[in-house]
């Protein structure tokens, strides 16, 4: 069985101390086993990588990811980082075309693709994010969106490629402050059509938007949803623990 993918980016925030201390604590409670059928991990800020990867420590049953990463693996690309920087700092994963990347960065489908390919290249874990925005979603629109952005990045990949990626759906409009979570039955649709095309061929199909401890198991009900990708409720590390033990007792964990 698929393990239930449970993690979390912390966004612009926590300091190395900060940092440090919600990893050990993490590190601490899991003493080196993660949940059964659950796969966590934490995506901090690139200044604490390779600090977080250290109070992780070899064999950790979490995985460490970036919040970005350039294609190219070196060159005049100032204040960007490498997927093979972040790989040897400790990412084990990077997070690819995040909605406030495409928003404020200019992310693309096309640079999502060429991220998507370098992360693989590097045998490191591509974490896609897809989602439309609140004006696509009122003019019906959101599963043929959707479908598209994760085709436009995943072009060209062999099945084993594509076996190797994890698909996180955030639609823009039930993430951050701003948002408005959504109902399991508005995800219902968007979820057949993405377990429909990719279910089978890629290694997860996380929901991310709002997630908190109340509507984490629901959430995870979903059909072909197999895991959560998750913003504010974890950033305090009881919030993060509560919700790999909801994950845990969840039957498609236990199942
Ligand atoms: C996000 O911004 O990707 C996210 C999932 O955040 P939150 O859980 O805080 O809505």
């Amino acid at each position: 069985m698929c393990p239930m993918w449970v993690g979390t980016s912390w966004k612009m925030s926590k300091g190395l101390a900060e940092a440090r201390r919600y990893v050990r604590g993490l590190a601490d409670h899991l003493d080196g086993l993660a949940p059964a059928g659950v796969q966590p991990f934490v995506i901090p800020s690139f200044t604490a990588l390779a600090a977080v990867n250290d109070e992780l420590g070899a064999d950790s049953p979490v995985l460490l990811g970036a919040q970005n990463a350039h294609w190219e693996d070196q060159g005049a690309w100032t204040g960007e980082v490498s997927v093979a920087q972040a790989k040897d700092a400790g990412a084990q994963l990077v997070e690819i075309g995040h909605s406030e990347r495409r928003e404020h960065f200019g992310e693309t489908v096309q640079t999502t693709r060429l991220k998507v390919a370098a992360t693989l290249t590097h045998e490191l874990v591509p974490l896609l994010c897809i989602g439309e925005s609140a004006e696509v979603k009122q003019a019906g629109g959101s599963s043929r969106f959707i479908l598209e952005q994760a085709a436009g990045a995943l072009d060209g990949l062999d099945p084993e490629q594509l076996a190797r990626v994890v698909i996180a759906y955030e639609p823009i409009w039930a993430i951050g402050e701003t948002g408005r979570p959504a109902t399991t039955q508005e995800l219902r649709e968007p979820f057949r059509d993405l377990g429909r095309e990719y279910g089978r061929r890629v290694r997860g199909l996380l929901y991310g938007g709002s997630v908190n401890l109340d509507n984490a198991a629901d959430l995870l009900g979903i059909d072909h949803v197999t895991g959560l990708f998750v913003g504010r409720a974890a950033w305090q590390l009881a919030g993060f623990l509560s919700l790999l033990e909801i994950a845990a007792a969840h039957p498609k964990a236990t199942g």
